[in-house]
């Protein structure tokens, strides 16, 4: 339901989770975070309220200064932990907005493959069949690429690398998503209320666009693949 990652300078886990704060107001039933810390994804995850996935971080704490989160409103799959975003393979992490329609054929695919989901949501084969293509030696870019036409349905999608801690790449289709430009770091965001502690600049992602994110800017594409350049507009919120 909202989607906040942030390429930094500087760590990241409670910057990610007041960005989940602000985006409250939307409602959720769970929540979770996944930072790259020391060469592993680091995730944390909690059902019912932010403040359940704040004792969590107290107790297990997810360093680094590159991450993703997540508040989940439940389509397919009951509110638990289990079921909260991120989902992740040993290399990939990635949270997800909207439905995935044809889930249930690319989970088959999947299983048959070989390949272990944990979760029951329609979200978590995009992970896998990114993770699929990052593991056979193919880009992070080159995988996203190849997967995006794959799926049906609306998404926003925010995915990390654990063998790419210096980018994150987020793609639109159907929901909402923004890229903030920071000093050094630059974010993305379900929307630009969210952001608004980080950064006022922001770049609106246009219907199928996805977009890489350095902690340099971003580099954004359309459906074809074609590099797109999309306005840098002040976003007027208030932090
Ligand atoms: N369909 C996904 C799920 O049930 C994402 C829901 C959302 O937008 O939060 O996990």
């Amino acid at each position: 339901c909202g989607i906040i990652g942030i390429v930094g300078n500087k760590p990241v886990a409670e910057r990610l989770v007041d960005g989940l704060r602000r985006m409250e107001y939307r409602g959720y039933d769970s929540a979770g975070i996944c930072t790259i810390h020391e060469g592993a994804l680091v995730r944390r995850r909690a059902e019912g309220k932010l403040n359940n996935l704040i004792a969590e971080l107290a107790d297990n704490p997810a360093p680094g200064e590159i991450g993703i989160a997540h508040t989940r409103w439940a389509t397919h799959g009951a509110p638990t932990a289990k079921n909260a975003h991120p989902h992740a393979t040993e290399h990939v992490a990635l949270v997800h907005n909207g439905i995935i329609e044809n889930f249930k054929e690319l989970r088959a695919e999947l299983r048959d493959a070989g390949r272990t989901l944990e979760s029951d949501t329609d979200s978590e084969v995009v992970a896998h069949l990114v993770s699929r293509l990052v593991e056979t030696g193919h880009s992070p870019q080159e995988a996203v690429a190849d997967v995006l036409p794959r799926l049906r349905g609306a998404f926003a999608l925010a995915i990390a690398f654990r063998d790419h801690p210096d980018i994150l790449i987020g793609a639109r289709r159907g929901s909402p998503l923004v890229v903030g430009y920071g000093v050094n770091e630059t974010y993305i965001g379900s929307d630009a209320l969210a952001l608004a502690p980080l950064t006022q600049e922001i770049s609106y992602l246009e219907e199928g666009d996805w977009v890489v994110v350095t902690r340099d800017g971003a580099s954004i594409y359309n459906a074809e693949n074609t590099a797109v350049t999309r306005e840098i507009r002040n976003s007027g919120a208030s932090a």
